[in-house]
């Protein structure tokens, strides 16, 4: 097999046809309004409200910062908050960055997400909120993780940055815990270049994320937070609502990938795909694969390595844990979540994207079921 020219790469953004994008950055033009909630703006709210099926939402410039707002806005006492470390480094820097101190439950071992049955035993004193991930649009058990933190008075903050459009039997994932974040980065199965939301029942605290996002401002004048800057400007938004209107095709054509690629590799002793929620629409936002080193030919990083040999970038998400990155060294133990230390040793998520051709990815598949020696 000849090497890729250009090389694949994990993700390609999706984006609408340019001439309908030239259209609507006329209209900005023409108004002169270039951010702080202008006409884009209020449209992609209202949108998103009814695409994620929530009363409240508010629209940040990055996923990250809209996580620092959500945390922020709890108005919580100093101390700690649980999370896990299979995830996006930004899960962990936000807590961090908002002066709280993570303290990392495990995951489940078929969808990585927090293990409820031991989320009790991570629960102290100093405990003040619980901030799971839906790891690669799998929803976390939150039925499970609420009934407990209920019993513990605690709030559940969800990072939803994969989960966009997810439901479970019919209900919207954003309708769950006291908030949600996502994020509309490039890379992201719905993208805003750069971009983040909030999805909350309890429109007091929405409130309060208009201040955190936008200098404590509440009205001119009126200065109630020391919030800092996460608007989302226009340019962003008109992004926001024409990706918004190709979504559920673009989301089709991942299926048929994702099909493609499970026809293509199942049965293969030794390699495995995550299991799917029962009760679930998916986005099919990432291919994760677990290999297993005492059963499989490779290891993942080998496989990693060859697929790069023919111009293939896979990824390790999530590797190595939030916990054991550097700028953390010394702090955290990973072997005390040791399912989720396995896992990112493991797991290698392939090429995924809405315009991948399938015959790329029968090729792919070629070369990662040939490490099977
Ligand atoms: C992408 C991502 C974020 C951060 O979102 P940005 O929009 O990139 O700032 C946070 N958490 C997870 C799990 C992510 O994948």
């Amino acid at each position: 097999m000849l090497k890729k020219d250009p090389p694949i790469l994990v993700t390609r953004p999706s984006l609408p046809p340019v001439e309908e994008y030239e259209q609507l950055v006329r209209e900005i033009f023409s108004s002169r309004y270039l951010t702080n909630g202008g006409m884009q703006h209020q449209k992609l709210e209202a949108a998103l409200k009814e695409k994620l099926e929530t009363p409240n939402l508010r629209l940040f410039t990055n996923g990250h910062l809209a996580l620092e707002c959500a945390i922020s806005a709890l108005h919580l006492a100093p101390g700690e908050i649980i999370t896990t470390p299979f995830t996006f480094i930004s899960t962990t820097h936000a807590i961090v960055r908002c002066g709280f101190t993570p303290v990392f439950c495990d995951v489940e071992p078929d969808y990585f997400t927090l293990d409820a049955s031991k989320l009790e035993a991570a629960i102290t004193p100093r405990t003040r909120a619980i901030l799971p991930v839906h790891v690669y649009g799998n929803p976390c058990d939150m039925e499970a993780i609420e009934r407990i933190a209920a019993k513990h008075n605690l709030p559940v903050l969800y990072d939803a940055a994969h989960a966009f459009g997810i439901s479970v039997h019919g209900r919207a994932v954003s309708d769950f815990g006291t908030a949600s974040m996502f994020s509309f980065h490039a890379t992201k199965c719905y993208n805003t270049i750069e971009g983040g939301a909030v999805a909350t029942k309890d429109a007091a605290y929405a409130e309060l994320l208009n201040g955190y996002k936008n200098f404590g401002y509440h009205a001119d004048e009126e200065i109630r937070e020391v919030g800092g800057n996460a608007k989302m400007n226009e340019f962003q938004a008109a992004m926001g609502l024409l990706n918004l209107k190709y979504f559920d095709s673009e989301i089709e054509k991942r299926g048929k990938v994702a099909t493609r690629y499970r026809q293509n590799l199942s049965g293969i002793a030794g390699l495995s795909f995550r299991p799917i929620r029962e009760g679930i629409t998916q986005n099919y936002a990432y291919l994760p694969v677990s290999f297993n080193p005492a059963v499989f030919g490779a290891n993942r990083d080998q496989v990693s390595d060859t697929l790069k040999q023919y111009g293939i970038f896979a990824r390790k998400y999530f590797y190595p844990l939030t916990s054991e990155a550097a700028c953390y060294a010394g702090q955290f133990d990973p072997a005390k979540t040791p399912v989720a230390l396995t896992a990112s040793r493991n797991v290698l998520t392939l090429p995924m994207y809405a315009s991948l051709p399938l015959s790329d990815v029968d090729d792919i598949c070629e070369i990662v079921a040939g490490c099977n020696k």
